[in-house]
């Protein structure tokens, strides 16, 4: 039996820049490889490839599909073929409902006349197979990211995909969309569907994959099966250094108790009558690195606002930085305080998209350079350069918009904004989410390097492999609630996840 899919040797260039160098892959029916490789290393090149958006002749090597040469002009020469991809930027129509937009092109006609009937048959079924339970005539908008995930899928599938794609797919997802997500791949490849999956989230390719091929600066380095390779393996393959951890934890003092944060109580922004924290009190000592665990929608990020003063609800409750009782009414007042918070959503809460890298980066401090009114360009740019070296922000200069870095460089480049108002307490939430492997071990690297000198961190992160392997102690959250209060000695995933789910206090 020939596999279903063969990609051979394959270069691709733009311009000067060598995206893909001879990569090689092969794929059987019904199994799942995954690709791996750090931001820029060229798996979404290599699928585009395959998909056609680069067409036949704008590559060298060649692609076997089914047995036969497959030498695509346009996506729809591989639809045709039953390859779907997946794209991480989502690509249906807000507007339209999940209908519309599952048979927008190809819609299905009677005498032809269009049947909205059988097309509301078809998008049951579809829906039914991704298991979405919402009605056809929903409006897209309305939908979650992970349930507009599921109708891209719902989508390849109604167009017979044999060979579907998924670019980072998880990325955005909670939880819980994530799991349904990854349930509905692997039920895919049992019904004999291949999947070609790419994502950084390491345990996740290793749980669902057959095979997994590495890439780094468009090179291939191996193609292994899963079975055989710690996620541990992966990471050397792919930053091509021996990384002995993925967590480079560095001995460092932990002194005095800095900050107490006294009975926070919040209620939903939209409803007062909803609580989203209730009771809260913890404290925070100097050069600690507090991480803050919990399901998404367990309180967490609420918190945080409330102590940055930018939770935009009812809330309530006492906040003292070295004994002396603050206020903070506003983020303003926080960042006047010493209290820095990296937010969550880079894309809505954090860059400036269309600001250069230095702006974006000196929008905090910019008093710092402002004399009567007026910038000091030059220290300005001086304290830019100065603070892109000590994170390594990769970028050719600071002229350039921000959005044309990768997310681990823009998470870097949004760190030193709030470096440069000196802080001494940062509070990052979420810090390496969608971030490469590489781009976080800095991060990483940079956290220990700044509790070492004093600052306290509280990290908000939903990644419990993180969270173990960065923090000095762990707070718990359910439901508002602070259900565990965890030193980090001998503490495991187990541990955390029943304090999480359960309802007794464990400490
Ligand atoms: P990955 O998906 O692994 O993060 P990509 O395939 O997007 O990587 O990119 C691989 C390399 O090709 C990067 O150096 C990137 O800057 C470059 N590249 C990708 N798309 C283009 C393009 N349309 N024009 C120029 N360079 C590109
Ligand atoms: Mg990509």
């Amino acid at each position: 039996m020939h596999p279903l899919l063969e990609m051979n040797n394959i270069i691709k260039c733009f311009g000067p820049v060598k995206a893909l160098d001879g990569v090689s892959i092969s794929l059987n029916k019904g199994e799942v490889l995954s690709l791996c490789g750090e931001n820029g290393s060229g798996k979404s090149t290599l699928m585009k490839v395959l998909c056609g958006i680069y067409p036949h002749g704008s590559y060298e090597g060649e692609i076997i599909y089914k047995g036969k040469k497959l030498e695509p002009r346009n996506i729809s020469d591989t639809e045709q073929l039953g390859i779907g991809i997946i794209h991480q930027e989502l690509t249906l129509v807000k507007e339209l409902s999940i209908l519309e937009n599952l048979f927008l092109g190809s819609e299905l006609c009677k005498f032809g006349i269009m049947d909205f009937e059988l097309m509301h048959y078809e998008a049951e079924i579809l829906l039914k197979k991704v298991r979405l339970s919402v009605s056809p005539e929903t409006k897209v908008g309305d939908l979650g990211v992970g349930q507009q995930q599921l109708v891209e899928i719902a989508k390849a599938l109604s167009k017979n995909a044999k060979l579907l794609v998924l670019d980072e797919p998880t990325a955005p997802l909670t939880e819980s969309e994530t799991e349904i997500l990854l349930n509905l791949v692997t039920e895919l490849r049992d019904s004999g569907v291949s999947c070609i999956y790419i994502s950084h989230k390491l345990s996740e390719v290793k749980n669902i994959s057959d095979k997994i091929c590495v890439i780094r600066d468009g090179v291939p380095i191996g193609t292994r099966e899963a079975a055989d390779m710690t996620t541990d393996d992966i990471v050397t393959m792919m930053v091509g250094r021996e990384m002995k951890q993925l967590f480079p934890r560095e001995e460092h003092d932990i002194g005095e108790v800095i900050l107490e944060v006294k009975n926070v109580n919040a209620w939903d922004k939209a409803n007062s009558a909803i609580p989203k924290v209730r009771n809260a009190s913890f404290e925070l000592r100097k050069g600690e690195i507090l991480g803050v665990s919990g399901l998404v929608g367990a309180g967490r990020t609420e918190l945080m606002e409330c102590l940055y003063g930018c939770y935009q609800g009812k809330h309530e409750g006492k906040y003292f930085l070295n004994g002396q009782e603050i206020k903070t009414a506003s983020s303003r007042d926080a960042l006047v305080a010493g209290i820095a918070m990296v937010p969550e959503d880079r894309k809505r809460n954090g860059i400036v998209p269309i600001m250069s890298v230095g702006k974006n980066m000196s929008l905090a401090a910019l008093d710092q350079f402002t004399s009567a009114g007026i910038v000091n360009d030059t220290l300005e740019a001086n304290k830019v350069a100065d603070s892109a070296k000590r994170l390594t922000v990769k970028t050719p200069n600071t002229e350039i918009p921000i959005s044309s870095l990768s997310g681990g460089n823009q998470q870097k480049a949004i760190l030193a904004r709030f470096l440069m108002v000196t802080p001494s307490i940062l509070i990052l939430d979420e810090p390496t989410r969608g971030i490469d492997v590489g781009a976080k071990y800095e991060i990483y690297k940079l956290m220990f390097e700044l509790v070492k000198t004093g600052l306290s961190i509280i990290m908000v992160s939903s990644e419990l492999p993180e969270v173990l392997g960065i923090s000095d102690r762990v707070l718990v959250m359910h439901e508002g609630i602070i259900k565990g209060n965890l030193v980090n000695e001998n503490l495991s995933q187990e541990i955390i996840m029943n304090c999480a789910l359960s309802e007794g206090v464990v400490a």
